[in-house]
């Protein structure tokens, strides 16, 4: 089984391609946040615990994350692989994924890192408030979600090179360019 994670800050093109690379190599795709919205659109207990939080851009705790996860991966127990969007965002989340997976035997395959600089994501986040009306892209929870990815997502990146998982990849240009890209550092591993 590949576990891919597309690792990067709001705005760096992780949903765009890890539809695209799910796509390709017949991966499920699991966007942490797609669960998320959809429990709060259909007005579920979870969805009510979370509303308030993801509206303010805010981190919602990693012990809903770990429930989330857990029961993601049992109902998937046969697929050939998973592309991670959004998930791990903590460290207690990478630690608890790493036992997650370690309990079924298997581990995370490589971490793929989009890097985009600030004032791009700030544009690409207003642009998309615009074309999908997300109540979270607003300026003020923008930057409230970059302070929690500096905050709280961002050492990830320190875990993931000890553990030479990472490799990153230059989040701007076409989204073809960057797909091709990835592909290649899923394929070379
Ligand atoms: P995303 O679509 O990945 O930008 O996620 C939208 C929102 O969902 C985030 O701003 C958080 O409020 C919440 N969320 C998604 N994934 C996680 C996660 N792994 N840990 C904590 N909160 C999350």
């Amino acid at each position: 089984m590949y576990n891919l994670i597309l690792f990067g800050p709001p705005g760096a093109g992780k949903g765009t391609q890890a539809v695209k690379i799910a796509e390709k190599y017949n991966w499920i795709h699991i966007s942490t946040g797609d669960i998320l919205r959809a429990e709060v659109n259909q007005g579920t207990a979870l969805g009510l615990k979370v509303k308030a939080i993801m509206e303010a851009g805010q981190l919602v705790s990693d012990e809903l994350l770990v429930e989330i996860m857990e029961s993601v991966f049992v109902r998937h127990a046969l697929v050939k692989g998973f592309v991670l969007d959004g998930f791990p965002r903590t460290l207690n989340q990478a630690k608890a994924l790493d036992k997650m997976l370690e309990k079924l035997g298997k581990k995370v395959t490589l971490v793929l890192s989009l890097d985009v600089d600030e004032e791009e994501l700030v544009k690409r986040l207003l642009k998309r408030a615009q074309d999908q009306g997300r109540k979270d892209d607003t300026e003020e929870v923008i930057k409230n979600r970059l302070i929690q990815y500096h905050q709280h997502t961002k050492p990830l990146i320190d875990y993931y090179r000890e553990q030479k998982l990472l490799k990153e990849v230059i989040g701007v240009g076409s989204v073809d360019d960057i797909f091709t890209t990835l592909c290649l550092a899923i394929d070379a591993n």
